[in-house]
């Protein structure tokens, strides 16, 4: 067995079920890191608490995503998957590492102002260190990388400035600035052909969804605006069910579609139930195991234990490092 090259921290809201823009952008990753890292992934519960007023299904959407993310092929055994209220020491950290930010610089954040925009009847606090306590997720477990997307490269930056900072002012190494991981993940629009996939824009498809409710949901995707009629030439350039087709479909047949769409060969009804075809097939493997797994939910509450576990002492020995640094006694 090859050496891994460092552990890789990431963490995810707890969204329940996931759907085919977390599982192309982030899940499908996940699984693939764990061959070249110590992998720590991470439901971060406390994030979503800024922004979900009602929190009647945490537990819940918790369970589905851990669900999600073992039939998806995270080995527990390896990796630590964990829930992030049950590591108590994410808050002692947060609240040291605020000590060493400039609230000026949290609050010009576009994230920040993007978030006030968004809830303006609720700026909270948490909005405001949200980048700080996403900084101390990442420090606690001594993380090198973090897969990151191009558009999420400045948080990355942020935490590497806090962990310079504090362990300049404490003269310490406590803190690891942790290298990004940039993957090339496919954004992934919705079945409304425009916004980015998304479970609160109803314009999503659920990978644990049965066949039936996933064709139902492709047969509903916009296709090319400009195409009206079935004799009218399409483009699939500007089509999503192409660019799905070009994910989950064999090179033969993401030709034949991009020649057939261009001449009106094929139909629009006809390409959207190949791509439900291919898609089922896809996901046909993930879908048995998930079933499997779901007979026994006390097993992935249990994965989720032994994660919050050995997340815990990870945390407690960067912890002692932190509190001496600064003196505390
Ligand atoms: Fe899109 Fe397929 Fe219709 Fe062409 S034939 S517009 S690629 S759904």
């Amino acid at each position: 067995m090859t050496a891994k090259k460092g552990r890789v921290f990431s963490g995810a809201r707890p969204t329940g079920k996931q759907h085919l823009g977390n599982y192309l952008g982030a899940v499908h990753n996940y699984v693939a890191l764990q061959d070249e890292y110590d992998c720590v992934y991470c439901i971060v519960d406390l994030h979503a608490l800024t922004t979900v007023e009602d929190t009647e299904n945490l537990k819940q959407n918790t369970y589905e995503m851990a669900l999600d993310w073992l039939a998806a092929g995270i080995r527990p055994e390896e990796s630590i998957v964990f829930i992030q209220s049950h590591v108590l020491q994410v808050t002692e950290l947060h609240t040291m590492l605020s000590m060493v930010t400039p609230l000026g610089k949290l609050t010009d954040l576009p994230t920040f102002k993007e978030k006030v925009r968004m809830q303006p009847h609720n700026i909270n606090y948490g909005l405001v260190g949200y980048p700080v306590l996403m900084a101390a997720d990442i420090m606690l477990y001594k993380t090198n990388a973090v897969p990151v997307g191009v558009d999420q490269a400045p948080h990355i930056e942020f935490t590497r400035e806090i962990a310079r900072s504090f362990n300049h002012r404490f003269k310490t190494q406590a803190l690891i600035e942790p290298e990004m991981k940039i993957t090339e993940a496919p954004k992934v629009i919705g079945i409304d052909g425009q916004q980015k996939m998304s479970k609160s824009l109803d314009n999503h498809i659920e990978i644990a969804a049965t066949p039936e409710e996933t064709a139902k949901r492709v047969m509903m995707m916009v296709t090319d605006p400009q195409r009206q009629r079935r004799s009218d030439p399409g483009n699939p350039d500007v089509c999503n069910v192409f660019s799905l087709h070009k994910i989950f479909s064999s090179a033969e047949e993401v030709n034949m579609v991009n020649v057939e769409c261009r001449r009106a060969g094929i139909g629009c009804v006809d390409c959207k139930k190949l791509l439900a075809k291919n898609l089922n097939a896809h996901l046909s493997p993930f879908r048995a195991r998930r079933a499997e797994l779901a007979q026994k939910p006390e097993y992935v509450w249990e994965v989720l234990e032994d994660g919050n576990q050995r997340a815990r002492v990870i945390a407690e020995q960067t912890m002692v490092e932190v509190r001496a640094a600064q003196g505390l006694p």
